[in-house]
């Protein structure tokens, strides 16, 4: 899958660090680079989906862990109240093309996002 050949792949296979805060054997949570809001992290699965979009019935449980594990994120960073946010296409936001939740929190957060 072209998901391998991202900064995120990169990540996974430890070619490239990150500032890691949560891993298992199916996720990877680490510090948005260019953080948007007090805590911004992204919890990312190890299996190299593209977006949500490619996601299918096999990766019901997965797409279950990353919601459950942001929970534990947020929790494990002091945050009652947060966001979680998949961006899906370009015109969307993606920007990295390997599925990724962002958890956001630490500020009020405006709705509806732009
Ligand atoms: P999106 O725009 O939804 O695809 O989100 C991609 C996110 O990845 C952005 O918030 C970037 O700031 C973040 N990002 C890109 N490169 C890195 C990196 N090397 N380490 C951590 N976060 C990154």
């Amino acid at each position: 899958s072209m998901a391998n050949d991202t900064i995120f792949g990169r990540m996974l296979r430890g070619e490239i660090a990150c500032n890691e805060v949560y891993s298992d054997q199916h996720c990877l949570a680490f510090r948005d680079i260019q953080p948007q809001a007090p805590v911004h992290v992204l919890v990312i699965p190890r299996k190299p989906l593209e977006s949500l979009r490619a996601a299918n019935e096999e990766d019901t449980e997965l797409l279950g862990h990353l919601l459950l594990v942001a929970a534990r994120v947020a929790k494990l960073e002091g945050l009652d109240d947060f966001r979680t946010v998949i961006n899906t296409g370009a015109e969307a936001g993606q920007t990295v093309f390997h599925l990724h939740v962002h958890v956001f929190g630490g500020r009020p957060l405006a709705w509806p996002p732009g």
